[in-house]
């Protein structure tokens, strides 16, 4: 049985509640409580969104922002090792600049698909920077290469990248004879399509050796590079100025005085962090002496990691080249942490920086697998169909005739667009 007591204090709560709204002129009803505007009060709830309506997403999705003309955005293309697994390419980064510049460091393998998924007409990824010839630094060249220039890079692909101790070691050397490997490629695309985007790479080696050396200015843009120190001589990293940002990718390496001096103050600072000697051990099946060896001596430990960034102490450190799970996050983050405590991100494929000069924000990108090519930003040039090289005549006298059953698209396309083309 209810109380008067409960009934007295229901219908004096039910006489405040109505006293606290009102009408107002536009048919909302709010509260006035308390002298709170009705602005002020909704300024301190959630707006009430319908179902219906679009939300902000906290995730990136390729295509869909404006950059600042202040503002850089960099994104993981390849944060993986030489061991090829579907969830992380090997080293690859795009860097957008609020002018419009777009410069990739390094195309380690599988990374030239996730250069894909981000929906960039080719025509604008034409600036490549080698940190080493390894290739996971640089095994999906030849995939940037001719699938960019079939579908929208009406122009020389440009490379730089370090020499080696001996012209054989060196990045000229090794895109002169990638290019020849692709011979039999390119020779079955002339005459069929646009050739622009297919002459031979434009290299611009430099002195591996050079420290902080401008290796590229323009557009008032700077990129130097510092020596590194890993496997043989000839590793490098870079260090890229614009607009009173300083950017540093630091290829594989050693700790080294180079980065420590001149990464410094980095508004994002790149750097290898292997994956422990525990887990080379257990996971990779490595034995102790190579563990110990591959993971503090040819590369960068968790650990020194953490304190070269302690010394460079940039607005954010950026850790990669390590296979970046659920089980092995926590291990590296808690060796870092032991060197380091300031701002950091374990790199991961599609991972997204923006950088402006206030804030550093990261997030990851949502793409979307089924993607296509972009839209060319230029018409592409018709090609001269007197370049082909035609197949011999064994060859051709082995061709089934399928005239009748590819004529209606023929006859269907020539009507559609006034082309009067015919079967070979
Ligand atoms: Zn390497
Ligand atoms: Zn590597």
């Amino acid at each position: 049985m209810i109380s008067t007591k409960k009934l007295f204090i229901g219908a004096a709560l039910a006489v405040m509640a109505v006293m606290l709204f009102e009408w107002n002129h536009s048919g909302n009803r709010h509260a006035n409580t308390s002298g709170l505007t009705a602005q002020a009060i909704a300024a301190e709830s959630p707006p009430q969104v319908s179902p219906v309506k679009a939300r902000a997403r906290d995730f990136y999705a390729p295509n869909s922002e404006d950059l600042g003309p202040n503002e850089m955005r960099l994104i993981a293309c390849g944060t993986g090792m030489p061991t090829a697994r579907p969830k992380q390419a090997a080293s690859c980064w795009l860097l957008e600049l609020g002018n419009g510049d777009k410069f990739i460091f390094d195309i380690g393998t599988g990374s030239a698909e996730r250069i894909a998924a981000l929906q960039i007409p080719y025509n604008f990824l034409d600036k490549l920077f080698l940190s080493h010839l390894h290739t996971d630094h640089f095994g999906d060249l030849d995939a940037l290469f001719v699938g960019g220039a079939l579908m929208g890079r009406q122009k020389p692909l440009r490379v730089w990248g370090p020499s080696g101790d001996t012209p054989e070691r060196g990045t000229k050397y090794a895109l002169d004879h990638l290019y020849k490997a692709l011979t039999w490629d390119l020779d079955g695309r002339k005459g069929i399509t646009d050739p622009r985007g297919y002459v031979p790479f434009e290299v611009t080696e430099f002195d591996y050796k050079g420290v902080n050396q401008i290796v590229y200015e323009e557009n008032g843009v700077t990129i130097r590079s510092i020596p590194a120190i890993h496997a043989l001589d000839g590793p490098v990293s870079f260090i890229l100025e614009w607009n009173g940002f300083k950017f540093v990718f630091g290829g594989d390496t050693y700790p080294n005085k180079w980065y420590a001096e001149y990464a410094k103050n980095a508004d994002l600072a790149i750097h290898e962090s292997f994956i422990s000697v525990p887990t080379l051990i257990e996971k990779f099946k490595f034995t102790p002496q190579g563990a110990l060896s591959v993971g503090t001596q040819v590369h960068t430990s968790p650990e020194a990691f953490g304190k070269m960034m302690s010394i460079v102490k940039p607005r954010m450190a950026v850790a990669y080249h390590f296979f970046n799970d659920f089980d092995t996050a926590p291990d590296i983050t808690q060796r870092i942490r032991s060197t380091y405590d300031g701002p950091l991100s374990l790199a991961t494929d599609y991972m997204v920086w923006n950088i402006t000069k206030e804030t550093v924000r990261v997030r990851m990108a949502a793409v979307d697998e089924d993607v296509w090519p972009p839209q060319p930003s230029e018409k592409p040039q018709v090609p001269d169909p007197k370049l082909r090289i035609p197949p011999s005549q064994v060859i051709l006298d082995g061709k089934y005739d399928m005239k009748e059953v590819d004529q209606p698209t023929y006859d269907k396309i020539n009507e559609e667009y006034g082309l009067s083309e015919k079967q070979d």
